[in-house]
């Protein structure tokens, strides 16, 4: 197609943007919805380039909606940009990187818009790691209207398709009774032995479970001192499974535990779900195929790899529910060994391995919304595919 040469040079036009952008991001590493300088200064570049921007986009102050192009356009394609980092890590999952590859490519397809007769848009995404901003921003109604949302993460090899389990989170308290703990015990209820109880019961269910299923968490508080009966104590759990009816089945059995490790103690429990529930993410073959294409016309080689096994969850999940959604994974370095959530991985992101991967991400995806923009053949194909899954 005579205009991808054109989109790829186009990129390679703004990379010193996009490279000092996501430099910045990740010299500024901000968790979960406190994205307040990153939302400023990706909202600000894009404005500065002519595009509409909406900030605090479906009452999250620190997502956005930014477009560009034609009042009433043929097709209207979503770039997803992440901006959250982890505690303690920074940015360990490369968030920068997807940020700033989904503004390149959006700034990359904004020239061509008018004669395409299409609309891009960027989508500030708070919260990947912890809440699921995105969740918030499908029941705002925000992804309405788009005909496919694309996004690339950083990842230790380049894949096309990967499950994400289904997730829930959820918060214990236990409240139980103080007393001395060598001179009255027998006056005490112990709500740190009730967190202990229930991470053994979890253990012991972990064995009966299916092979997709994940139950993690960590004690958040274990009391104040080793003389004082802990009158409270808390964790926190996560709860994954491939599909949503095993996920509930297993959320039912967790709280069970929960409850029977209050029993046991005495202690008064209370669940809080944390967040929303994210949802397992639903292929779009067509759309994804398009992108191997261009990925592998950029000269990358894409891995066969199990699409059910190494995953984690993501609330691309529910966004890709409602409109045919591809996260495709670009790695980072070449070595295998270097995942996510590592202090080498937020390095390398930080480094020319994250500058190399953006600028790869932002033309791979400029490339298959041109595919999308340029042949309606590709876009009926993405959405036959949706609405018969
Ligand atoms: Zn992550
Ligand atoms: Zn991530």
């Amino acid at each position: 197609m005579q205009f991808k040469g054109e989109i790829v040079k186009a990129v390679d036009r703004v990379a010193d943007e996009l490279v000092a952008t996501s430099h910045f991001l990740h010299q500024h590493p901000e968790l979960a919805y406190e994205e307040r300088a990153a939302a400023q200064r990706l909202t600000a570049l894009l404005k500065g380039r002519g595009f509409e921007v909406i900030e605090g986009a479906g009452g999250l102050p620190t997502a956005f909606l930014a477009r560009a192009g034609v009042e009433r356009p043929s097709a209207t394609i979503a770039f997803l940009a992440e901006y959250d980092a982890l505690p303690s890590l920074g940015h360990a999952c490369g968030h920068n990187l997807i940020a700033a590859g989904s503004i390149g490519a959006a700034l990359a397809i904004q020239p061509f818009l008018a004669r395409l007769g299409g609309q891009v848009q960027v989508i500030g995404c708070p919260a990947e790691e912890r809440g699921g901003g995105k969740i918030a921003l499908v029941k705002a109604g925000l992804f309405a209207g788009v005909d496919a949302a694309l996004l690339v993460h950083p990842s230790n090899k380049n894949e096309i398709f990967k499950c994400a389990l289904a997730m829930r989170a959820l918060q214990v308290e236990f409240f139980g009774k103080s007393s001395h703990a060598a001179a009255a015990p027998h006056l005490g209820i112990n709500a740190l032995d009730a967190v202990l109880l229930s991470f053994s019961n979890l253990n012991a269910l972990r064995q009966q479970l299916r092979g997709d299923a994940r139950i993690h968490g960590i004690i958040t508080d274990g009391g104040r001192a080793p003389n004082i009966i802990p009158d409270y104590a808390a964790a926190r759990f996560y709860i994954r499974a491939l599909d949503l009816d095993y996920l509930h089945d297993l959320h039912r059995r967790v709280v069970t535990c929960l409850e029977a490790a209050a029993q046991a103690t005495g202690a008064r429990v209370v669940i809080h779900d944390e967040g929303e529930e994210y949802h397992p993410m639903r292929f779009n073959r067509a759309l994804g195929r398009l992108f191997q294409t261009n990925l592998e016309a950029l000269g990358e080689q894409v891995e066969q790899t199990p699409e059910d096994q190494e995953l984690g969850s993501t609330d691309v999940g529910n966004v890709s529910q409602v409109v045919p959604t591809i996260q495709p994974t670009i790695a980072l370095t070449g070595r295998p060994e270097v995942v996510c959530h590592t202090v080498a991985f937020a390095k390398a992101a930080g480094g020319p391995a994250g500058d190399r991967a953006l600028l790869l991400a932002a033309k791979t995806l400029a490339m298959t919304a041109l595919d999308l923009f340029a042949d309606p053949a590709c876009l009926q194909r993405v959405r036959k595919e949706f609405d018969q899954a």
